[in-house]
């Protein structure tokens, strides 16, 4: 009976010999095949369910597959993004940070993505591979949430021992303050409209013409005037 274990090491293997040929990527095919070029292959969109953290999800996406044993065979690309696919699936459900979210953090307080975990007391690669569209820690996310705004990453940074140069600190407690009054700028522009907005509405109220009777008729009167 064939055994039918997944070989990893023969596949990563055979992903570090993946060769670039004219343009035309090999490809191996477990079976008889062994090497063969994107020509013997054949791209079809599967359904595949995936467990994500013993969860199911169900996605729809591209696999490649050998067009000799019409076997589905591994294609680094195709098989990322079906399982990226399901990742995004799994964090819309637990409403975690997008991957491009997790960057837009960082950026907003001009800091990289090593440097945001160096400040948060993560990994020094933790950032960077949930940016790349690792599954993030639900503990993380939370954080993560939190001190994308600039009043919670000042507390932590005036709270938490923090292990960054005192002129990186500086600049950062910079960039919070700045981005502190920009949101309070926000908070104002926004609160100003809404007063206009009441404004006008009582403007009108008490534009509104209120006639009595002889007025009303000699307007009456006028139009008449005028439709003759
Ligand atoms: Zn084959």
């Amino acid at each position: 009976m064939k055994e039918n274990k997944i070989d990893y090491e023969k596949i990563l293997k055979n992903l570090q010999e993946t060769e670039f040929d004219n343009m035309s990527i090999k490809y191996w095919c477990n079976l008889s095949c062994n090497s063969i070029t994107s020509l013997d292959t054949r791209i079809e969109v599967i359904n595949e369910k995936i467990l994500v953290k013993g969860e199911m999800f169900e996605i729809e996406g591209e696999a490649r597959f050998c067009s000799k044993c019409n076997i589905q065979i591994s294609d680094i690309v195709l098989d990322d993004l079906r399982l990226e696919n399901a990742y995004n699936q799994y964090r819309k459900k637990h409403r975690l940070l997008m991957p491009e979210e997790i960057t837009e953090i960082y950026k907003k307080y001009n800091l990289t993505a090593k440097g945001l975990a160096e400040i948060l007391n993560f990994g020094d690669n933790t950032i960077y591979r949930y940016e790349k569209g690792a599954l993030q820690d639900k503990v993380h996310d939370a954080f993560l949430k939190q001190i994308s705004k600039p009043n919670n990453m000042l507390d932590h940074i005036n709270n938490c021992k923090i292990n960054i140069s005192k002129k990186a600190e500086q600049k950062l407690r910079d960039k919070i303050e700045k981005l502190m009054i920009e949101d309070l700028k926000k908070m104002v522009d926004e609160l100003v409209r809404e007063m206009k907005k009441e404004e006008k509405y009582e403007m009108t109220q008490i534009g509104t013409p209120i006639y009595n009777k002889a007025e009303y008729s000699y307007i009456f009167n006028q139009q008449s005037i005028v439709a003759a």
